[in-house]
């Protein structure tokens, strides 16, 4: 979903860069960049779902938006949220009323807390029957919400996050891998919830390795790899065919889906140590030149947007 002329995208990130102070084994000092140039837009009442490999920098744009990086972390680029700077003092104002996170690790549930208190925030008597719609809708039995996270499995913890994230009232909901371990139904009414969310005036980010999952119900997709942007395309892109898209690795992840032949691509994506100069793809890309190995733009294309010379 494009915003309508005018119109201020609710979460802007552009050029982000997270770079990490770390130290060797002699407790030499240098510098780790695992973001650079990210550039990503989420509108109201979209769905955007952001996909890539593990490392590509999906969940380190989540908590830098959120600004729960840690100390070591030096973040440079812009980050602006309803058209105003995302400040560490505006990010600890926003976290969890305007902007909440599902996270990936179900360890951010307070352990000294029992689920149904935590999940109802502040709001205890009001929220109470919205909880228990919730639960109900995420098949948590109605004794969980008096229970504590070390009594639930991965899976129920992983839905009383989502719950937490739906009753919390928030614009932009950052949803990190929330299907891992959910039987089919559950997955799938979970990203029914997220439809609703959009549908109803919220914007959701949606962080997944699931390419299929995410067309099913994204607006637009943005692929990831190496820490930065490297396609984003709207979500009928990926299921109109390969000629669509416009990143060689883009094109590469739809071969490698099932129904699209399963022809994987081989080679790794570069670790953040040890990047190359110009195009991050280089190394796995057949159409590469020596023009690749400059430093690449994210340009407009065909109604989205690619880090490629040659796209067309
Ligand atoms: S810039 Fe060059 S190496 Fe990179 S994806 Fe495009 S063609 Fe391939």
């Amino acid at each position: 979903m494009n915003p309508a002329p005018g119109q201020t995208p609710l979460l802007d990130v552009h050029d982000l860069s997270v770079t990490f102070r770390m130290y060797d084994k002699t407790l030499r000092q240098h510098n780790l960049q695992v973001i650079s140039e990210l550039s990503v837009t989420v509108n109201q009442g979209e769905i955007l779902a952001i996909a890539g490999s593990s490392g590509s920098g999906k969940s380190l744009l989540a908590h830098a938006v959120l600004g729960l990086l840690p100390a070591n972390a030096t973040v440079s680029g812009r980050m602006l949220y309803q058209g105003q700077e995302l400040t560490p003092s505006r990010q600890e104002q926003l976290r969890g009323k305007e902007i909440a996170l599902t996270p990936q690790a179900v360890t951010y549930l307070d352990p000294l807390l029992r689920v149904g208190d935590q999940v109802r925030g502040g709001n205890k008597t009001a929220a109470v029957t919205a909880q228990r719609e919730a639960f109900q809708r995420y098949d948590l039995q109605s004794e969980i919400e008096a229970m504590f996270p070390f009594q639930l499995s991965g899976g129920m913890a992983r839905r009383v996050l989502v719950s937490t994230a739906v009753l919390s009232g928030a614009r932009l909901i950052i949803a990190d891998e929330p299907t891992p371990g959910l039987g089919a139904d559950i997955a799938q009414d979970m990203m029914n919830t997220f439809r609703e969310l959009a549908d109803s005036g919220k914007s959701v980010i949606l962080i997944t390795h699931d390419i299929e999952l995410a067309c099913a119900i994204a607006d637009r997709v943005a692929i990831f790899y190496g820490g930065t942007t490297v396609e984003v395309a709207a979500a009928k892109d990926f299921t109109a065919g390969e000629a669509a898209l416009r990143h060689p690795y883009s094109k590469a992840l739809y071969r490698a889906l099932p129904q699209n032949g399963f022809r994987p691509l081989a080679g790794f994506q570069p670790y953040a140590g040890n990047l190359p100069t110009g195009c991050l793809f280089t190394a796995r890309c057949g159409l590469k030149t020596p023009e690749c190995n400059k430093k690449i733009p994210l340009r407009e294309l065909r109604g989205g947007s690619v880090r490629c010379v040659h796209a067309t």
